[in-house]
């Protein structure tokens, strides 16, 4: 991976609904070549973003820049930024070829009729539809439609291409399988992808940088193990949905919860105290048994494969589901009776601990 700095830079980008702040002075900045998750829940500004970047919409305050060139102004077709919409968006009437020419055939400039031939071939073989160039969009699959639309993109050559939610309309056996040739093909390519998922997994699994967002503001960024190790705020955490997170008090180098004392080295600050400790770090007990740290009493309600690990779920006192991520790289899971009563505990040292008495 060649990075030859940044890309694109979002500068206080600020984008306003009529009393609704969609997008709220926000900074960012992308390396080249790099492959970018942008993570956020429904409704976090994550379209509104990527039609900023597109030039589709105008943010009300900031500037957008490409390639060192402040493109605010620019319209749309003259960024040389390309677009994945989330529902496709092809020509119905269109072959697969036409569909993925399209874009040369209607180019500002002119490009010759064997150059467009040549571009639009390379870019079905590059996304695996060699063989259906003269079929329609409606005797495709869903995966197939995807494919289209991705080589409509990068027929054009782009830097830079936005791909809005591109996974979302698959089934998941597709999705997995489409993760792995989107990392592929920007690689092959001199192309920075910024990939917006309402999944923590596609986030995690894909993103050399995973971004997040949350009501119109980017939280936190860094590399997935970055942000998945620390996260920066409870908000992070519980997007990435691996963390169980209580409530309590931090005080004086101890938290407080309904696990009882636990002694907290370093805390970060945040206006409520919060405890978070990762499912894949949560131990089970028996009563009774020695434990590492806290004793969280709870009971065991059901469990479920997910391949490579099983994860219980809990009920506490306080009816809050807690989970148990048991990796089967570290053995056969114990054998645990539906309704009964166990012990949760953890190392102490492994919690990530928010509250007002932390530091910056
Ligand atoms: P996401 O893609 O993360 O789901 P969006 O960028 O689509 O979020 O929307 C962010 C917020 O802005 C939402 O509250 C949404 O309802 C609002 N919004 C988006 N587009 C418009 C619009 N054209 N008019 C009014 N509100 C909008
Ligand atoms: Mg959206």
């Amino acid at each position: 991976m060649t990075q030859t700095g940044s890309i694109f830079r979002l500068e206080g980008v600020t984008r306003r609904y009529d009393d609704l702040t969609a997008l709220d002075a926000i900074d960012f900045e992308a390396e080249q070549n790099e492959y970018i998750s942008l993570l956020g829940p429904s409704g976090s500004g994550k379209t509104s973003l990527l039609r900023i970047i597109a030039g589709f919409e105008k943010p009300d305050q900031g500037r957008v820049w490409f390639q060192g060139q402040d493109i605010t102004d620019l319209p749309a077709h003259e960024r040389g930024i390309g677009f994945v919409f989330q529902n496709f968006a092809l020509f119905p009437h269109l072959t697969v070829f036409e569909n993925v020419a399209f874009g040369l055939r209607n180019n500002v400039d002119t490009v010759p009729g064997v150059e467009i031939e040549k571009r639009t071939r390379d870019a079905i073989e590059m996304v695996g539809l060699a063989g259906l160039e003269d079929r329609v969009p409606d005797q495709v699959s869903g995966g197939q439609k995807q494919r289209v639309a991705l080589a409509r993109t990068l027929v054009m050559q782009p830097k830079l291409v936005l791909l809005d939610e591109p996974l979302g309309a698959l089934d998941a056996n597709l999705r997995d399988r489409m993760q792995i040739e989107l990392r592929a093909i920007r690689e092959r390519l001199d192309v920075t992808f910024l990939h917006v998922t309402g999944s923590e997994t596609e986030a995690l699994a894909m993103g050399d940088t995973v971004a997040v967002l949350n009501a119109g503001k980017v939280i936190q960024s860094g590399t997935p193990d970055e942000i998945y190790d620390t996260p920066a705020s409870p908000d992070v955490a519980l997007f990435l949905n691996r963390f169980n997170i209580f409530d309590g008090t931090l005080k004086g180098g101890h938290f407080a919860g309904p696990f009882g004392d636990a002694p907290v080295a370093t805390a970060r600050q945040n206006a409520q105290d919060r405890y978070a400790i990762r499912y894949d770090r949560t131990q089970i007990f028996d009563p009774g048994a020695k434990l590492p740290g806290p004793a969280l009493t709870a009971r065991f309600r059901a469990s479920e494969y997910l391949g490579s690990s099983i994860i219980f779920l809990f009920e506490t006192e306080d009816h809050k589901t807690v989970e148990v991520d048991h990796h089967l790289s570290f053995g056969d899971p114990r054998d645990l009776t539906v309704d009964n009563e166990y012990v949760l505990s953890w190392d102490p040292a492994k919690a990530i601990v928010f509250g007002k008495e932390g530091s910056k």
